[in-house]
């Protein structure tokens, strides 16, 4: 069976256990994820016998190259959604359809809503999360792909971090980061790259801004690359023009080791807050457990954050086969923060990490 039509199949086992005929995948990553149609404007129908995909003029050729087999393509000139109702009178037997309703318009539910209440052929039903639980375990392919987007992020910060220096800001350290990871085949940047500088480093999130690094400024660098569709996402945190500081050494040691023995101990099969924990605890014990305010790490693969989470709420268990970040952080307010991010699969024999970039607090 090809990866394709091992998708639909799970798909297919899970919506016949919630008694639905049909599902409508309206989520861009999830119609990749089931066709392989990478397009921004495309939906899928699901049924237990066929996958439709609708998209329009601007791929008809893209599709012939991407589509899997047994996925049938139809190319709308002008409304998709019009052409979908048309579509879906020709699918015999389908009458409770579910809908995606992370990633519908309130609009459009109102439409399905509307159109079940008034006696029609079709009950819409929302559904949560259920092309997402398929995505959580990666296969050899994806994984791959991930391997690969790691590799190239990796060669990006190296080939930028000779050229960072004091007096530069923070936007100019991200365009040559860019720059790096669009040399080194990245297809876009899966969020927009975080550099923070000085106090900055503790907004756990700051934009790059136009701040120029001071000599002796912690400098927290996060950011990603993608290949085939696939994302990877690290964070390291350096001492820029002098050496660091006894302070910043005990932060950043601090954030290094709950890093390391998170990245080593997680496993599948653990919820995703006891995850959380084996950080936590960690900083919490060393008297940083306040500067720690957010989850220990997410899911990576088509989105960059994606099922599962690694959080103190996150009951579910992980599963095997996820690539999650392991990413804990220490933010002091009007000081700075340090924040280490690696990437990690979860095998059946236990944890691969698959970055390797150094944990040191290096000095640029
Ligand atoms: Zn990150
Ligand atoms: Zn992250």
């Amino acid at each position: 069976m090809t990866a394709a039509a091992e998708r639909l199949a799970r798909l297919r086992v899970s919506l016949a256990a919630s008694g639905l005929d049909a599902m409508l995948v309206s989520s861009l990553p999830n119609v990749r994820y089931l066709t392989g149609f990478s397009g921004s404007n495309g939906l899928v129908v699901v049924t237990p016998a066929t996958c439709l995909l609708l998209t329009d003029f601007r791929y008809a050729t893209q599709v012939k190259h991407e589509v899997a087999e047994g996925v049938r393509t139809v190319i709308e000139s002008s409304s998709l959604w019009t052409r979908l109702w048309a579509e879906l009178q020709q699918l015999p037997g389908t009458k409770v359809i579910a809908f995606e309703t992370a990633h519908v318009s309130h609009q459009d539910a109102a439409r399905f809503l509307d159109a079940s209440s008034d006696g029609s052929r079709w009950l819409w039903r929302p559904a949560v999360n259920l092309v997402e639980v398929l995505r959580e375990s990666k296969d050899d392919d994806e994984l791959r792909r991930i391997r690969e987007a790691v590799r190239i992020a990796e060669h990006a910060l190296a080939a930028t971090l000779p050229q960072v220096g004091p007096g530069m800001t923070e936007l100019e350290v991200a365009g040559r980061l860019e720059l790096a990871l669009r040399s080194a085949g990245s297809e876009g940047f899966p969020f927009e790259t975080i550099i923070a500088s000085g106090a900055r480093s503790a907004l756990p999130h700051a934009r790059a801004s136009r701040q120029p690094i001071a000599r002796g400024d912690l400098l927290l660098v996060d950011f990603g690359a993608i290949h085939a569709g696939y994302c990877s996402d690290l964070t390291r945190t350096f001492v820029v023009g002098a050496p660091p500081t006894a302070r910043q050494l005990e932060i950043h040691t601090a954030v290094r080791e709950a890093n390391g023995s998170a990245s080593a101990l997680v496993r599948a099969g653990m919820r995703g807050r006891d995850a959380d924990a084996l950080a936590r605890d960690y900083i919490h014990r060393l008297g940083f457990g306040e500067a720690f305010g957010h989850s220990l790490g997410h899911g990576i693969g088509l989105e960059v954050h994606e099922a599962p989470r690694l959080a103190k709420t996150a009951e579910s268990p992980l599963p095997a086969g996820a690539v999650v970040t392991i990413e804990p952080g220490i933010y002091i307010e009007g000081w700075g923060g340090v924040r280490i991010e690696d990437d990690v699969v979860l095998g059946t024999d236990g944890p691969e990490v698959l970055t390797s970039f150094t944990r040191e607090l290096l000095q640029l």
